[in-house]
C-alpha cells in the first residue's frame, strides 16, 4: 500500500463508504482539464465531473487566477451587516439568467443547505401568512440532500432508513407523464389544503439514476400546483450551469417555480457554495416591523468572497461561445452513441439530456448483483483510465464541458468493450 493510502486509512472517513470493505481510497495528486493524476502517476479522466462539480476542467487557470486576486483581496467577511461586491455582482449575474420572477437570494454552502433554506423559506411563509399547512409535496425517486430536511423531502431508500424515525412527513408522487397526470392532479387536489410546497428536480432525477421526465409534463404538474396555491422549489442544484444542454432546465419550461436552489456547478466544482433564489412574493412575506419575521438562518461561511469569485469566473466561461459550443458538441456526440448502444441486448432505457447520458445494464441474477456489477465495471473503467461509477446497474457519463471528442470517444469505446467482455 502507497505512503498516502496507509495515512489515508488510519485518519480518514470517507462519504457513502463501508470502510471495512471497500478499496484504498485513489490518492490524487493533480488535475488539468478533464484529467486527474494518482501517486503513481496513471492518468484518468473525469467523466463524471467529480461528482458533478466540475465545469470547465480541473484546475482552470482562469479561475484559479480570480480566486488568487481575490484571495489578496477579502478572503471571508461576515454577511450579516455587511456585504462585498463578488456577492452583489453574482446575485445580479445570476438572477438575469433565471426566470423573470427570481429577485433575491440567500447564500449557503452546499446543495443541501440551499434546499434546506428553500424549505425554511416556504414553511416560515405559510407561517407569517398565519396559514396552518403542514405537508410538502416531493418525488419518490427525489434525491435533494443528505441533512435532515433535505433528507425528507428525498424518496425513502436504504440511505435514510436508519433516520426514517427523524423524517418529517412528505406526500410522495410519482413523476409524471402523459398517463399518470390526471391521477397526480387528484392526489394534489386531496391534499391540497394542507400542502405548502412542492420540490422537485426539474427533468432529471440524478441519484436516482439519472432518470429523465419531459418538460411538458413538468409544467402541467407545475399548473396544477399553482392553481392549489402549492409553492414551488425547483431544485437545479444537478441541473443548473448548462448539465442539460441549456443554461438551466428552467429554460426548457414555460412555467415559473417560486424558488430554486443551485450548488455543484455553481462555482465551476472549484469551491463549496450554495444560492436558493425566490421570488418577490417569498422575499416580501418576510418583511415585517416584528424581527420575529425575518428568515432566521446563516452560515459561517454565508456568501464567502471566493467562492463567489469562483463563481463569478465559472459563469465569465460558462458563457463563452466556445463553452456553450462545446456543451452542444456533447450532446451531440451522446446522441450519436445512443444510437449505436440502443440496439445492444443487454442494455435498457438508454436516455440523454445534454450533457448527461445514462443507460440500464440487464442483469438475469437480480437486484444483489447490480452492486457487483457496479463495483466490478467500476474498477474495469478505472483500470483504463476513467472514472465512471454506476449507480447499480446504471452507467451514466457526466462530463466537463472542456472535453474534446476524442475524449469522449475514448470513453463511449471503453464502455462498448468493457460491456462486450463483461457480456462473454
Ligand atoms: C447533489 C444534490 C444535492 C445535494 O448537494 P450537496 O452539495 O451534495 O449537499 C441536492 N439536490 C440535488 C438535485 C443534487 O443532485
Amino acid at each position: 500500500m502507497s505512503y498516502l493510502k496507509k495515512r489515508d486509512k488510519a485518519v480518514n472517513w470517507h462519504p457513502y463508504t463501508q470502510m471495512k470493505t471497500a478499496e484504498d481510497a485513489i490518492p490524487i495528486m493533480k488535475g488539468k482539464g478533464v484529467y486527474l493524476f494518482d501517486d503513481e502517476g496513471k492518468r484518468y479522466i473525469d467523466a463524471v465531473s467529480s461528482w458533478w462539480v466540475t465545469l470547465h476542467g480541473h484546475s482552470h487557470p482562469y479561475i484559479a487566477e480570480r480566486i488568487f486576486e481575490q484571495l489578496n483581496t477579502l478572503e471571508q467577511v461576515i454577511f450579516a451587516g455587511f456585504t462585498h461586491e463578488p456577492a452583489i455582482e453574482l446575485s445580479e449575474r445570476l438572477l438575469q439568467l433565471l426566470p423573470k420572477n427570481q429577485k433575491k437570494s440567500f447564500y449557503s454552502d452546499n446543495g443541501s443547505t440551499a434546499v434546506e433554506v428553500a424549505l425554511k423559506m416556504c414553511i416560515q411563509y405559510a407561517y407569517n401568512n398565519g396559514k396552518e399547512k403542514g405537508k410538502i409535496l416531493a418525488f419518490k425517486n427525489a434525491y435533494h440532500g443528505d441533512t435532515f430536511g433535505a433528507m425528507s423531502v428525498s424518496g425513502r431508500s436504504a440511505w435514510t432508513q436508519p433516520f426514517a424515525e427523524m423524517l418529517f412527513e412528505v406526500v410522495f408522487i410519482d413523476t409524471p407523464n402523459s398517463e399518470n397526470i390526471e391521477s397526480l392532479q387528484l392526489k394534489i387536489n386531496n391534499w391540497a389544503d394542507d400542502i405548502i410546497c412542492f420540490i422537485y428536480e426539474p427533468l432529471v432525477q440524478g441519484a436516482a439514476g439519472m432518470l429523465i421526465y419531459k418538460p411538458d409534463d413538468l409544467n402541467e404538474l407545475m399548473k396544477i400546483c399553482r392553481n392549489k396555491n402549492i409553492l414551488m422549489i425547483q431544485d437545479e442544484v444537478f441541473t443548473g450551469f448548462g448539465r442539460t444542454g441549456k443554461l438551466f432546465a428552467a429554460d426548457y419550461l414555460s412555467e415559473m417555480p417560486d424558488i430554486m436552489c443551485f450548488s455543484k456547478g455553481l462555482t465551476g466544482g472549484t469551491l463549496p457554495m450554495g444560492i436558493t433564489t425566490c421570488s418577490n412574493e417569498i422575499f416580501n412575506s418576510f418583511l415585517s416591523d416584528n424581527q420575529y419575521k425575518a428568515l432566521f438562518h446563516g452560515h459561517s461561511f454565508t456568501a464567502n468572497p471566493l467562492a463567489c469569485t469562483a463563481a463569478l469566473a465559472s459563469m465569465d466561461l460558462l458563457l463563452e461561445k466556445k463553452t456553450q459550443e462545446n456543451i452542444h458538441l456533447i450532446s451531440e456526440r451522446h446522441s450519436v452513441f445512443l444510437d449505436i448502444i440502443k440496439d445492444i441486448t443487454y442494455i435498457e432505457n438508454p436516455r440523454q439530456i445534454g450533457t448527461i447520458i445514462a443507460f440500464d445494464i440487464i442483469t438475469k441474477e437480480g437486484t444483489s448483483y447490480f452492486n457487483n456489477i457496479g463495483k466490478t465495471l467500476y474498477k474495469e473503467f478505472l483500470a483504463r483510465g476513467i472514472i465512471i461509477r454506476p449507480l447499480g446497474n446504471i452507467i451514466y457519463i457526466v462530463p466537463p464541458y472542456c472535453i474534446t471528442a476524442n475524449e469522449l470517444e475514448y470513453i463511449y469505446q471503453n464502455i462498448l468493450e468493457v460491456l462486450d467482455a463483461f457480456q462473454n
